[in-house]
């Protein structure tokens, strides 16, 4: 009798223990979590779009009644990657668009141009993507063919970086540009009296805005193609930099309806609507968005020399490139996000804007202990200006596959000591004791895992140069996948909630088919997602 009273004890307290459901468990794997102390479990048990627990094999399956089991078959599991600088709309747009990535030569660019055209007739041509330093003639080009080709039709096509373009006469009379054009922020290429089509950075910007609007339907189209897009390559949270106040509105609703769920940190362009939008709502949320910052751009890129140096370029003498706003209007941004609790996240790349911008930073920010703003960036420094990162915690947010692609070119921007401090990751990391990774796409391309494979071997795709470009400022795994999950989500005030797989936080993960804390170089670029799951929602399956 007293074994059978202690055996009903035992019963149901077993059935109320094991009465806990779940909706999805993981077991048998390699869960990568990210929490503190790096720790790998082997299995996971999610309900209600959270992770419930982490834990090993047994306890987690015994624990839970679940119609969702999941054998890894020791596959590895990662929190869902965190891109910490992109364009989703530009990248969006890009599907309606030439595709120049990769052109060979400018005789490539025209004839995909010429391909376009005779598949889509829309009223603008546009592309993006074209990178003369590619080609055997490493000349920025000028329209004269567009314009044969193209009389009638306007033409625009964006360097790959999109802080340079090249349009066809019909785009410069549209916006009224002549060789006498004068537009602050920007330089229109003139030789011989003439233009030649070749516009940087606010230049651009006057032309591109005679580009019509997409419809509202292609519009969203785009942008959910996109976020399948993104899904696919395991994404499930982005750091979008920069949206103008007359799409902000756009964002909100698509993401108030549910039309998009990919997890967006939306920084704001600090026009004047966004700004009074900025005040009036401060932290703001709404689905699967999240407003809290400004995007200010103070230079422009290296490749097309826009970037703003203390000394001249090594490649053109007397030229420093120059800061696209007076330090008074950087002032003003800094000053209204500081009296509102706002972040500022300012792309820097030329050592100059660096150091203009942390200064600012010190400025506004000098007694706020978490304000956690960020450096965009963060490309070219002088040396004795990294201590800014660790003195006032600012937060580098950085793009290793940047520094795989301009690292062709980069020391004759620069020259061989001021390259030495170009694409410091590991530098800044040790100063700010984070980084957050990001691969500013469109302008690179989105998969994470290019984004790992850079920052560990600092090798191209190609695997050149072998042992790595600067290699000193190669990233440890742990500290790269940090960079791509816990880090990013910290640095938008967001890790209480996710970055990590821990009990409590977000169901955002990825199941891949290798591990690639532990493959070769060679194998992290052959790996592939075979999941995605966004807030215990499967959003993505290779099957
Ligand atoms: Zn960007």
């Amino acid at each position: 009798m007293k074994y059978l009273f202690a055996s009903l004890i035992f019963l149901s307290f077993y059935s109320c223990y094991q009465s806990q459901t779940a909706d999805l468990i993981l077991h048998n794997g390699m869960i990568y979590s990210c929490d503190e102390e790096f720790t790998i479990y082997e299995a996971m048990a999610v309900k209600d779009g959270k992770i419930v627990q982490l834990g090993p094999e047994r306890e987690i399956l015994n624990g839970y009644d679940c119609e969702n089991i999941i054998d890894l078959k020791m596959a590895p599991v990662y929190p869902g990657f965190h891109d910490a600088h992109c364009h989703f709309e530009g990248y969006a747009k890009t599907l309606n668009e030439v595709d120049l990535n990769g052109s060979a030569s400018f005789d490539e660019v025209v004839a995909r141009i010429v391909s376009f055209e005779e598949n889509n007739q829309f009223s603008w041509i546009k592309g993006r993507g074209w990178d003369q330093t590619l080609w055997e003639n490493k000349e920025f080009p000028n329209n004269d063919t567009l314009n044969i080709l193209f009389p009638d039709k306007p033409v625009a096509v964006r360097r790959v970086d999109g802080h340079a373009a090249l349009v066809n006469q019909k785009a410069l009379d549209i916006a009224g540009i002549t060789p006498e054009t004068i537009i602050p922020g920007g330089h229109i290429e003139v030789i011989n009296g003439k233009c030649t089509g070749l516009l940087l950075d606010n230049a651009y910007d006057s032309v591109a805005i005679y580009i019509p609007d997409l419809d509202e339907d292609l519009r969203l189209e785009l942008m959910q193609e996109a976020e399948r897009d993104l899904f696919e390559v395991g994404l499930t949270s982005i750091n979008d930099a920069g949206i103008e106040s007359k799409d902000r509105n756009q964002f909100i609703k698509w993401y108030s309806n549910g039309d998009l769920k990919i997890k967006d940190y939306c920084m704001l362009f600090p026009d004047e609507d966004n700004m009074k939008f900025a005040s009036d709502s401060g932290n703001y949320r709404t689905g699967n968005l999240h407003i809290k910052s400004f995007k200010v751009v103070s230079d422009g890129a290296l490749g097309s020399r826009g970037a703003c140096l203390i000394s001249p370029y090594a490649d053109h003498d007397h030229h420093h490139g120059f800061l696209l706003k007076s330090i008074q209007e950087f002032e003003e941004i800094a000053d209204l996000a500081a009296s509102i609790d706002y972040q500022v996240n300012t792309h820097c790349i030329g050592d100059s804007a660096n150091r203009a911008i942390l200064k600012i930073y010190e400025k506004y920010i000098g007694a706020k202990s978490d304000h956690r703003w960020k450096i965009e960036h963060a490309q070219v420094l002088a040396p004795e200006d990294f201590d800014y990162f660790e003195q006032y915690g600012v937060i580098p947010s950085v793009q290793p596959t940047h520094c795989t692609s301009d690292m062709r070119w980069a020391e004759d921007r620069l020259g061989k000591e001021r390259v030495k401090f170009a694409y410091a990751y590991q530098q800044l990391l040790d100063k700010a004791g984070l980084v957050a990774l990001g691969t500013d796409f469109p302008i690179e391309r989105i998969s994470p895992l290019e984004t790992f494979y850079a920052a560990v071997s600092r090798m191209n795709r190609e695997g050149f140069p072998e042992g790595g470009f600067q290699n000193e400022n190669a990233l440890s795994r742990e500290d790269a996948l940090r960079g791509m999950t816990i880090w990013p989500a910290y640095s938008n005030f967001e890790n209480a909630n996710k970055g990590s797989l821990e009990a409590g936080k977000d169901a955002d993960f990825v199941i891949l088919t290798r591990d690639i804390m532990t493959c070769t170089f060679e194998d992290i670029l052959k790996t592939y997602v075979e999941r995605t799951y966004l807030n215990g929602e499967l959003v993505y399956s290779a099957e």
